[in-house]
């Protein structure tokens, strides 16, 4: 399946989160290295997580997920296939006084759950 098919029955399936085509994976890694990746989606939804995952297994279709790029190095070749960046960055902070719990999604940078 080549990526422009992708990207068209992929985009038709999500809510909303952001497809992208030919994205430099230099944009979204600390070293701002790595070449394109053929599709890119910036996930805002666990529904979008689950489309893409399921649209990627009936297709077999590679895809790879990737938070903040802070530790992940890519190739000049760029990665084939979709890469799906995790935006989901709620916190949920609950004090009973003894202890204090935070429940986080996986998009949220570590620096905001600190402060
Ligand atoms: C200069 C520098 C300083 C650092 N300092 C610290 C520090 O002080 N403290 C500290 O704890 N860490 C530190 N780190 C390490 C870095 O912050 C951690 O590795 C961080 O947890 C990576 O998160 P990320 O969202 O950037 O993951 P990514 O780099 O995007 O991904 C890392 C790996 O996790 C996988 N992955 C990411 N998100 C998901 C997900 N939601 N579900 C499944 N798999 C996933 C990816 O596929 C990949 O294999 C530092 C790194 C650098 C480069």
């Amino acid at each position: 399946m080549d990526s422009e098919k992708i990207f068209q029955e992929l985009n038709t399936k999500l809510k909303n989160s952001n497809i992208l085509k030919n994205e430099p994976m230099s944009k979204h890694t600390t070293f701002k290295i790595g070449g394109n990746a053929d599709i890119f989606v910036k996930v805002k939804s666990v529904d979008d997580i689950k489309s893409i995952v399921e649209f990627a297994h009936t297709k077999n279709v590679p895809f790879y997920i990737i938070g903040n790029g802070s530790n992940i190095l890519v190739k000049d070749a760029g990665i084939r296939g979709i890469v799906i960046k995790i935006e989901l960055d709620n916190m949920k902070i609950e004090n009973n006084k003894k202890d204090v719990y935070i429940t986080v999604e996986s998009g949220k940078k570590i620096a905001q759950i600190a402060r």
